[in-house]
Formats: C-alpha cells, sequence, structure tokens
C-alpha cells in the first residue's frame, strides 16, 4: 500500500498548470493565493458520491473530467474566472489505473482554462469525491439568481435534455429506435463528459441580469430564478433547443427531457431590453425561450418537480406556450 504523501506527490501535485497567482500550492496546511484588485472571490464546492451522482464502473477518466465540470458550471453561472481547485478525495482502496485515469481527466480540463490544483485531503472509505473551485470577477459584475425583471427575455445555451435521455437510456427506462449508434454516443457523451460554459459565462458579465447552470433540469433551474427573483416565466416550448439526436425522437418526449432533466450543464440566463438586439449578433449559440412576467401565485398552471414519470401528465404539451410558476426544486436528496 502506498502512503498518503506519495500518492498526493505521485498524481495530484504536478498534475495542472502552474499559475503566477498561486503564492504557495500543495504541500503545506493552507495554499496561499493572490487576487486580482477590485475583483471578488467566488467559490463554490460539489461532491460526488458513488451509486448517486455516478456508476461504480464508469471511466475515471469522464469521472475526473465530470467531477471538476460541474464545479466550473457554476463558476460560468456567475461570470466567473476560474483560477483554483481544490480536492477532497475518499478511496476505498488505493487502485493504481483508476488514479491514473482519474487525475488525467481533471488534468486535461484544468490544462484547457488554466486552473491550479492548490491543495486538498485524501482519506480511505467509500469513495466520494468533492471539489471546490475558485475564481474571480469584478466586483459588482457577478451574475446571480435573484436580478431578473418583468420583460427581460430568458435564454439557454447550447441544446437541452440530452444527458437526460441518455441517462434514461443508460437506466433502461426509455429507448427510440430512431436514434442510431452516432445519436447514442453523442448523448452519452453529454451526459458524462459535459462542457462548462465560461466563455459565454464571462461574455454575460454586465448583459444578463440573472443566470444559472442547469444541473437539475431547465424547469428547476429556472425555478431558482423565478422564485428568488420574484417573478414568474411564459415559455414558449416550440422554441426549446434540441439536438439533432433529440430532434428524431418524438417531439413531446424531447421536450420532456429538455424541460425537467439535469445533467446538462448549459447556461439559462435573462437578458433585460437594452440587450436584445446584441444577443442576436454576438451570442448565436444561445435561443430566446421565452420572457419574464410578473409573478403569479398559486394558479391552476403550477408545476412542480422534476420526476419523469410524475411530471409528465401534470402538462398539456398540446400548447406550446406555458406558464411557469415554479415552487418546486429540483432533485432532493433529503426526499
Ligand atoms: P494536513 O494534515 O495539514 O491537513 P494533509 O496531510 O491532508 O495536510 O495534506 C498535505 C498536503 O497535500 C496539503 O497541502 C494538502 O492540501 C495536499 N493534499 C492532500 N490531499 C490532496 C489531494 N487529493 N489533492 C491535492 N492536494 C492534496
Ligand atoms: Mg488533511
Amino acid at each position: 500500500m502506498i502512503s498518503e504523501f506519495s500518492l498526493i506527490q505521485r498524481y495530484f501535485e504536478q498534475l495542472t498548470p502552474k499559475r503566477d497567482d498561486v503564492i504557495l500550492g500543495i504541500g503545506d496546511d493552507c495554499a496561499l493565493l493572490q487576487c486580482p484588485a477590485d475583483h471578488l472571490i467566488a467559490v463554490s464546492i460539489d461532491t460526488l458520491v458513488e451509486d448517486v451522482h455516478f456508476f461504480a464502473d464508469v471511466d475515471p477518466l469522464t469521472l475526473g473530467h465530470k467531477s471538476l465540470a460541474v464545479g466550473l458550471s457554476d463558476l460560468a453561472a456567475m461570470g466567473v474566472t476560474p483560477a483554483w481547485f481544490t480536492l477532497a478525495l475518499t478511496l476505498p482502496e488505493f487502485d493504481e489505473q483508476w488514479l491514473q485515469g482519474f487525475s488525467q481527466g481533471l488534468a486535461e480540463l484544468a490544462q484547457q482554462y488554466n486552473i491550479q490544483l492548490v491543495g486538498g485531503d485524501t482519506t480511505r472509505g467509500p469513495l466520494s469525491i468533492s471539489i471546490q473551485v475558485h475564481g474571480h470577477v469584478p466586483t459588482d459584475l457577478a451574475l446571480q439568481r435573484d436580478k431578473a425583471n418583468v420583460g427581460d427575455m430568458i435564454y439557454v445555451s447550447g441544446t437541452l435534455g440530452d444527458a437526460g435521455a441518455a441517462l434514461q437510456m443508460q437506466l433502461k427506462q426509455w429507448h427510440d429506435d430512431q436514434l442510431n449508434d452516432e445519436d447514442k454516443s453523442y448523448l452519452q457523451h453529454r451526459l458524462e463528459c459535459p462542457t462548462p460554459q465560461l466563455e459565454l459565462g464571462e461574455k454575460l458579465r454586465g448583459i444578463a441580469s440573472a443566470a444559472i447552470d442547469i444541473s437539475d433540469g431547465l424547469v428547476a433551474d429556472l425555478g431558482h430564478i423565478l422564485n428568488k427573483s420574484n417573478v414568474s416565466a411564459r415559455l414558449d416550448l416550440s422554441q426549446l433547443p434540441l439536438s439533432s439526436a433529440l430532434a428524431k425522437i418524438d417531439q413531446q418526449t424531447a421536450q420532456q427531457f429538455a424541460l425537467y432533466s439535469g445533467d446538462d450543464y448549459e447556461l439559462c440566463f435573462t437578458v433585460p431590453p437594452q440587450h436584445f438586439a446584441q444577443m442576436q449578433t454576438d451570442f448565436k449559440q444561445c435561443t430566446r425561450i421565452g420572457v419574464i412576467i410578473k409573478v403569479i401565485k398559486g394558479s391552476a398552471s403550477l408545476i412542480y418537480g422534476t420526476n419523469f414519470q410524475a411530471v409528465k401528465s401534470k402538462i398539456k404539451l398540446a400548447d406550446p406556450l406555458i406558464t411557469l410558476i415554479i415552487t418546486g426544486t429540483g432533485y432532493d436528496h433529503f426526499k
């Protein structure tokens, strides 16, 4: 059995790019980090637990990627420039092949965004991965959930529902004969290898009024914006952006995936009228899906939750325009 210290040294100490703003990295009791003047530090942590967030047999390389990507997606949602991360790793045993793959997955993404692993903790127990990401954002320019206003347009980046479709396929709860092998591996890739929308998040500083990343599903995550901003939303379901794979399947099913399934890690954001014109020219990868309206409380169109089957019956898809007055939240680990 390798010692804790040689494990850290072998797999993590030299793993990621060296940044000038890391005064002291791995190896002491704390890391010492330099924040640019007139910026705020943004911090976010996520934990991934085996059998809850990933399957035991998942490729460690994609797991390494995803563990970091989900944190970076939170930074993207607030318009933050990523800089550093820490890693708390609990491992059942020393598995060289697993550590090699996992650290490689982390390293590739860290390299892509020039972020440095600056510390962590390594313990023994059931497999669990916690990553805390840190970045900075000019004071007053962070994108928050609580600043959407009536009349703002609602946008999403990329396409929705891909990861959810892949998960349902993997769980053998759904399949569609229209999908060929290429479609299926595209969807699988979307589930296992999400791309954090960091460039988009930074570009939305000063443009979006509110933003969130879609980890739990559009309805759940847009719901957080609505709740925090005390507004409601009217969505045009015919505008939900679908990948060419999901465009092949039954439209109602595709819309259900787009509305309720998580793990896409796209951004959902609101834009005030003075920036509508710019959206059409500078944000071509984003789609307008609806508008923010005055808060409506307790009406018949109340939609709860994100459970795929449970929700299916509650929403009338014949009407392409739906009003969301959201009070429910997404996946709840304690329910
Ligand atoms: P301490 O006992 O003072 O908390 P540790 O013995 O846990 O320190 O860790 C030694 C050094 O290695 C620290 O700088 C810590 O941040 C770093 N470290 C521990 N585990 C990891 C890891 N999984 N990834 C990166 N750095 C780690
Ligand atoms: Mg420790």
